[in-house]
This record gives C-alpha cells, sequence and structure tokens, in this order.
C-alpha cells in the first residue's frame, strides 16, 4: 500500500496532509526518512511520525458535515457526491444512509460495512435528530402529535421527539429526533402536518453528535471515543 494512503487510513490525517507530513520529513520507514509520497509499506514495515510508531486500522470512520448539493452516493451521473469532499477517497469508503441532496449536516463514512448495517438495520432503532427551520407556526398539536406518531403513506412512523426552539415571523424552529430513516421522512413528516421543510440538517445520529467546530463541507476522523460508542 502506497504510505500516503496507510497513514490516511491509519487516522494520521487526510490524504493532503499526510503528503504535508511526507513532505515535511515528518515520516520514517523502519527509521529512514521518508522522501516521497509514493513508496509502498510492506507488512513488515515500521512506519513512524515524528519518531512515533503508527499503527494501521483497518477500518477509518469520517465525520462529514454534508453541504447541500451533494447526494449521499459514492457515485452518481449528475450530481456530485460526497465522496468528492473526501480528499482520500479510496473506493471501499462510502456514507453510511443517505441524507437528501439538500440536507445538511452530519454524515459518517466509513469502509466498515458491519457497523453501517447495525447502525441502519431497523432492529437497533438508532435516533436521527436534526435542527429544522419550517415554513409555518408549529404548535403543541405537531409536538403531540409527533409522539404519537405521523402516519405516512406506507407506514405509521414511530413516535417521534419535536421541540419548538424559536417561532419567527411565519416561521419556526425545531429539533426532531425519529427513530426510523425513512425516505424524507422528516419532510413527510411536516407535509403531514400541512407544514414544509425549508432547511434541515442532521445534528446527531445515535450517539454521535455533529462536531460544532467542523465546518460545512469539511470532514475529520472519529475520535476513539466516538467510534467506541458506535462499535
Ligand atoms: N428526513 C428528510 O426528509 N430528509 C433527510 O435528508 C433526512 C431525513
Amino acid at each position: 500500500m502506497r504510505i500516503d494512503k496507510y497513514l490516511a487510513n491509519a487516522g494520521v490525517g487526510s490524504r493532503k496532509e499526510v503528503k504535508k507530513l511526507i513532505k515535511d520529513k515528518h515520516v520514517s520507514v523502519n527509521g529512514e526518512l521518508v522522501r516521497s509520497d509514493k513508496i509502498h509499506i510492506a507488512d513488515h514495515d515500521v512506519v513512524c511520525v515524528d519518531g512515533e510508531e503508527i499503527s494501521y486500522q483497518e477500518y477509518v470512520y469520517y465525520m462529514l458535515n454534508k453541504p447541500a448539493g451533494y447526494v449521499s452516493a459514492t457515485e452518481d451521473n449528475f450530481d456530485p457526491t460526497v465522496m468528492d469532499l473526501i480528499d482520500d477517497y479510496h473506493k471501499d469508503l462510502f456514507p453510511v444512509g443517505r441524507l437528501d441532496k439538500d440536507t445538511e449536516g452530519l454524515l459518517l463514512i466509513t469502509n466498515d460495512g458491519q457497523l453501517a448495517h447495525r447502525l441502519l438495520s431497523p432492529k437497533h432503532h438508532v435516533d436521527k435528530t436534526y435542527y429544522a427551520v419550517i415554513e409555518g407556526i408549529v404548535d403543541q398539536s405537531d409536538v403531540e402529535a409527533f409522539k404519537e406518531g405521523i402516519q405516512l403513506d406506507e407506514f405509521m412512523t414511530k413516535p417521534a421527539c419535536l421541540k419548538i426552539l424559536a417561532l419567527k415571523g411565519e416561521k419556526s424552529e425545531v429539533e426532531v429526533t425519529i427513530q426510523e430513516g425513512k425516505f424524507h421522512q422528516v419532510k413527510r413528516m411536516f407535509i403531514a402536518r400541512g407544514k414544509k421543510v425549508q432547511y434541515l440538517k442532521r445534528t446527531a445520529m445515535g450517539p454521535l453528535e455533529l462536531d460544532p467546530d467542523l465546518p460545512l463541507r469539511a470532514y475529520r476522523p472519529l475520535t476513539d471515543d466516538e467510534i467506541h460508542s458506535l462499535i
């Protein structure tokens, strides 16, 4: 495996960041300073950054703050995909679940298929929390209706927690937590209440919360604590 991919997979940084580390002479292999990001690493090689040995990780986990305008897929014929935002994209990485093209916020990118399956499986009821701006005045009757579950065309949603954060003129800022992740679910729940979602951003998925310091379009490796909270 190429040294830059190896270091990126080990969670040292993005492909761009590790190339810079190599260029700035922070990386050694078997005690020899590395001068090119094109060299290949064998299983027995000892790779160090600033003298500290790097252990290779099979799985990588990134938190992406998805912007609007990108589809949650690895390939698309028409639109840019979220993988276009990952500069060390290698083919086994994929987004866990889908956010609509116009939805922003937390998206987990990984190559750990088992974890993705578990997070997405209906059996595991992983809560997803969204911040939303709604056209219309959200009131207590909506809060109660969400608590009961909302009848959509093909199914009744599980109870959802709707919190009114602020009312601004004809708009409402809310936080909503749902237990499933069906197609356009939040938008359809509000449509069922005669209201339209104007802006939607995912802020949490299960125990994983969107890092408030992560700018839109940026991503970072999950911390060990974040990984363990999911596994
Ligand atoms: N619900 C929606 O309607 N859209 C999303 O992107 C996520 C949840």
